[in-house]
């Protein structure tokens, strides 16, 4: 039988995790659902030094689903979101697991197909993703996200 879906979301949910093998996974897990990051708080202190002006944590403008932004820039259209290594897949980061490898797994591809398609929605909505890994200095980010937010509000500006 198929799982029930996610209200408003559009994705399966997952079978529960299995218990944590180990104190540091356990954290992991629940790392994964926490909120304000140290990487996102970084960023968005980076951007904020450059005199940039976003919504936090918000919710973007998408038909039938709910999905979350970092960081978004309303006027100029523009998503960012600052993904966690492990759970997005970081080429460089992102290690097949030991233990419970088909939970980890599935959960990351899981996030990579969301990732995608709240990539693509936005495209359709006239709005661009911009993406960074935890790992990436967040003034590189900052600066990579002023760069994209100038060009969008002079593109998306109609006077
Ligand atoms: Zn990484």
């Amino acid at each position: 039988m198929p799982p029930p879906p996610d209200p408003g979301d559009g994705w399966p949910v997952l079978p529960p995790a299995p218990p944590a093998s180990s104190p540091a996974v356990r954290a992991s897990m629940q790392g994964n659902r926490r909120r304000d990051t140290r990487p996102e708080l970084a960023v968005r202190r980076a951007c904020h030094a450059l005199g940039l002006r976003y919504r936090v944590d918000a919710p973007l403008p998408l038909e039938g689903v709910r999905r979350r932004a970092d960081l978004v820039f309303a006027r100029a259209r523009v998503a960012v979101f600052v993904d966690g290594c492990r759970w997005h897949g970081c080429p460089e980061h992102s290690r097949e697991p030991r233990t419970n490898a088909d939970y980890w797994t599935a959960k990351l591809e899981r996030n990579r197909r969301r990732d995608a398609d709240t990539d693509a929605r936005l495209a359709a909505a006239g709005w661009v993703a911009l993406r960074a890994w935890e790992h990436e200095d967040p003034a590189v980010v900052a600066e990579r996200v002023r760069g994209t937010v100038g060009s969008r509000r002079v593109a998306v500006s109609d006077g």
